[in-house]
């Protein structure tokens, strides 16, 4: 059997040439007659494969040079409470916009550390979208302003059509959540002050996460703390203050070469759109078999959920779909129901299949 159009949101497809690249290097990287996964972090064999991700990435995103790259062990979740005890002084607040499941999790663990203020909220509408700029309430003297680029679950994004892809919110840092959209598209770094995600969407494996911060913050004192809970103590050696996940740094590094071989993140933008359009024609267009309640200007182009009219058919949608090659719809337990994950490793034709099945499955059923 073959490989199948994979859909889940993360740990997420990887781009074949990826994984067989990797296949390829696994017991022998380059001339070191051992695997990279077996040499030492401080080698010269991974010293260049980490700084090459390094720059890779900072090329691909167009990372300004006041700003410091990190590759670090864990996930968003970490970032979530590392930036309150990083960036905000004992007893000040910080903003959060609320859209979205993953905005609540940076909300619970930041709130240890750090007052936190709910700017604006978009659960009375169940998620479905993104209160308006003029609605916000920002605090004068908050630390930071958080957002969440892309909500994983609920499938809600911010777009140019919201407005802004990254909204003005005056003095404080502006720091978001892009674990499920970053490399989609072109992002202006200039316009926040931390951006960071676990790679297990777009970038690579699960495991390591990346943190790309305005170095000037790194001046802040923050809260008291160890020093590996520390952004500035983890720059200061290039993300090995402690052994970092080398194996998942490597192939994060090998999907950073594939993504700019590919044309880099104005080609990904590209087929992000044309993906997701089709995605969300078919369901708009199939006469309410499927349904997708997210307000139009915010609807996601990397997690697309949505619903049967007849949830008595989810089994058997899930099933066939899975004998049809395509793996990984089941929605979120959250919100039940599907969803497609539409990452940049996801190529058109898999969104093509998913299309072609559901108009079949709905024929067949409706
Ligand atoms: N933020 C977003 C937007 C996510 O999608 C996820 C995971 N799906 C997380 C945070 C949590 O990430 P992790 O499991 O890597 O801590």
């Amino acid at each position: 059997m073959s490989r199948a159009h994979n859909f889940s949101a993360g740990p997420a497809a990887l781009p074949e040439p990826v994984l067989r690249r990797a296949q390829q290097e696994l017991l022998e990287w380059g001339d070191a007659r051992a695997s990279i996964v077996e040499l030492s972090h401080r080698g010269p064999e991974f010293m260049q494969v980490a700084s090459e991700a390094e720059s890779d990435l900072r090329n691909l995103l167009s990372v300004p040079d006041d700003y410091g790259v990190l590759f670090l062990a864990g996930g968003a979740t970490t970032h979530q409470a590392l930036m309150a005890l990083n960036f905000a002084a004992p007893g000040q607040c910080a903003d959060y916009v609320l859209t979205g499941h993953w905005g609540k999790t940076a909300i619970r663990q930041a709130g240890a550390y750090v007052r936190v203020n709910i700017s604006a909220s978009g659960e009375d509408d169940g998620f479905r979208s993104i209160p308006p700029r003029e609605s916000w309430r920002l605090s004068r003297d908050a630390a930071y302003v958080h957002i969440t680029a892309n909500e994983t679950i609920h499938g809600v994004e911010f777009r140019p059509a919201w407005g802004e892809p990254a909204p003005d919110v005056g003095e404080a840092p502006l720091f978001a959540d892009f674990s499920s959209s970053i490399a989609s598209e072109p992002l202006d770094i200039s316009r926040y002050g931390l951006v960071y995600g676990g790679a297990q969407k777009n970038l690579g494996p699960v495991g390591v996460s990346i943190v790309i911060v305005r170095r000037d913050l790194l001046e802040r004192a923050g809260q008291p703390r160890a020093d590996i809970f520390s952004y500035a103590s983890h720059l200061k050696s290039d993300s090995m203050l402690n052994t970092p996940p080398t194996w998942n740094w490597y192939l994060a590094g090998l999907v950073f070469k594939w993504m700019i071989e590919e044309g880099g993140v104005r080609e990904f933008a590209r087929r992000s759109e044309q993906k997701a359009a089709l995605l969300y024609s078919t369901i708009d267009g199939s006469a309410g078999f499927y349904r997708n309640d997210v307000d139009p200007a915010v609807r996601s182009r990397m997690n697309v959920p949505f619903f049967l009219a007849d949830a008595g058919l989810d089994a058997a949608f899930l099933a066939e779909a899975r004998e049809g090659g395509l793996i990984g719809l089941k929605g979120h337990r959250v919100l039940g129901g599907m969803r497609a994950s539409l990452y940049n490793a996801l190529p058109l034709e898999g969104v093509r299949a998913l299309t072609d099945f559901m108009q079949d499955f709905g024929r067949r059923h409706g």
